[in-house]
């Protein structure tokens, strides 16, 4: 068997060599092995975000009666407390795949000549009728004139910074640019955040994003509904963005130190080449499959972010790697299964959802089979303790079914706290029922996530579909 990726692909990979002692497999990536996850995804940029909690803290402690005088943050030891902890689990990774006797390790890209024929950087050729494709995603670089010759950084980049830019401009409204904003503000740097669609975080309900944006708003100037025509300035000069007028505001040029382009993820196909290999793929790259997570191709399968969609995350890559493993090592063929993948966004406040927003939910269901309950957080005791006053949790229910359509919540724990919604969407019926009837401890911030649907209401006649 052959995996291509380090990330969720390699667990199969390792069940199936079990499964089959006496035989040989390979791994092979282009980068640091481990998966993009923890090399330059959710574990380094958490790491980031958790130094970015205890400086919002500490700059919030007055508002709780506690004094700090005094206080700074030391930017290189707050990146090099980030390697302290991946580098060492990356480099524990590489050993044992160099050293397991039955794995051949392939440090580098790799593209087919063949259906079932891989070239590696040297010019072998390595043949296997087995082959996972855990290819990853890389980030979208837009083409703007000038951008390149200036010079940016991704999150592929970012984590090697040891300077904190005093002025940095971050490209792109989804997730990864509102945590780099939240991470790189509170670490002390003035963030503009310029985004082509008019909405932080478009693919969330649109009173969450609007929340995230009023609130991250203060801390960062979000230029939204913009997309820069060029940027000017090369090497070590400040770097120049030029956004032309347009809705979202006036011609302007804004000046920074640094760039971050995190305007979306790319297939990696162009390298792989599986056109060759009779590997169908979507006009965007993404390998195509069907529930199975079979390609085109009998006997080669493609998992997690490879495969594009909404859920490009590293639990949808562990459900998908978990799905293989029962088919290729049990014999158990299942279906994927996504009625309920749930996400966060682990930004200032943070975000998580799972199901349907609001629009969603009306066009689907029609405004009269839905009922909405809201709750904020500042009317709960902990809540309130918590000076979380722009948490809200928004719960979309069935009318006749009482079943969960979908939950999003934005403020402290958000993440934690939609947890207990997304299990009862795993059992038959989906209802909200024991949410309402489960004792919550007092005083507890899950109590906002009972009482909003306590607060279940029909959608009053004429109300906006965003809110
Ligand atoms: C900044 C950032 C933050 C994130 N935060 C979160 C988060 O908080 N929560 C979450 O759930 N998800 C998060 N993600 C997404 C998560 O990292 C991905 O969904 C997950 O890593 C995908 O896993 P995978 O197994 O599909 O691919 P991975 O194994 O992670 O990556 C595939 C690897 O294959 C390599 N490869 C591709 N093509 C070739 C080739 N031809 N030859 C050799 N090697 C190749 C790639 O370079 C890559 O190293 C984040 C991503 C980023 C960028």
């Amino acid at each position: 068997m052959i995996a291509i990726g380090s990330g969720s692909a390699v667990s199969v990979l390792d069940g199936w060599l079990r499964a089959h002692p006496g035989s040989r497999a390979a791994v092979i990536d282009k980068d640091a092995p481990g998966g993009i996850c923890l090399t330059r995804g959710c574990i380094p940029s958490k790491l980031l975000i958790a130094a970015a909690e205890v400086a919002r803290t500490v700059q919030r402690a007055g508002e709780f009666g506690v004094s700090v005088t005094a206080w700074q943050v030391d930017f290189p030891k707050v990146m090099e407390r980030m390697h302290q902890h991946i580098d060492p689990e990356i480099r524990a990774i590489g050993e044992s795949l160099r050293h397991a006797s039955d794995i051949d390790y392939v440090p580098g890209p790799v593209e087919f000549t063949g259906p079932y024929t891989l070239r590696t950087p040297s010019g072998e050729s390595i043949h296997s009728e087995r082959i996972l494709l855990g290819l990853g995603s890389e980030p979208h670089v837009p083409a703007i004139p000038g951008l390149a010759e200036a010079g940016y950084l991704t999150s592929d980049t970012v984590f090697s910074l040891r300077r904190l830019p005093p002025r940095l401009a971050i490209l792109g409204g989804g997730y990864i640019a509102a945590e780099f904003a939240h991470f790189f503000s509170a670490m002390g740097s003035q963030v503009t955040v310029v985004g082509r669609n008019p909405r932080l975080l478009p693919n969330e309900d649109p009173e969450i994003s609007e929340t995230v944006a009023r609130s991250l708003g203060r801390r960062v100037r979000l230029l939204l509904g913009r997309a820069p025509t060029g940027v000017s300035g090369e090497g070590r000069r400040a770097k120049r963005l030029s956004l032309p007028a347009g809705a979202g505001g006036r011609e302007e040029v804004v000046e920074v130190d640094e760039v971050l382009v995190a305007t979306g993820r790319s297939s990696l196909s162009p390298l792989l080449h599986p056109e060759r290999a009779g590997i169908r793929t979507d006009p965007a790259g993404w390998i195509q499959v069907n529930e199975y997570l079979e390609t085109s191709q009998p006997g080669i399968w493609a998992l997690g972010d490879a495969t594009g969609g909404h859920h490009q995350f590293k639990h949808r890559a562990n459900h998908d790697a978990e799905v293989l493993y029962w088919a290729l090592v049990h014999g158990r063929r299942g279906p994927v299964d996504y009625h309920a993948v749930p996400h966060a966004v682990f930004t200032d406040p943070e975000v998580a959802s799972v199901g349907l927003t609001l629009p969603e939910a009306l066009a689907r269901h029609g405004a009269e089979n839905v009922l909405v309950g809201r709750y904020e957080y500042k009317d709960t005791a902990k809540g309130e303790a918590l000076g979380a006053e722009e948490g809200l949790v928004k719960v979309l229910v069935g009318v006749q079914t009482m079943e969960i359509l979908g939950a999003h919540i934005v403020g402290p724990q958000a993440s934690v706290l939609l947890q207990e919604i997304v299990n009862l969407l795993y059992v038959p019926g989906r209802s909200a029922r024991p949410l309402l009837e489960a004792m919550h401890i007092h005083p507890a911030l899950n109590e906002v996530v009972q009482r909003a649907f306590l607060s279940l209401r029909p959608l009053p006649s004429g109300s906006s579909a965003g809110h």
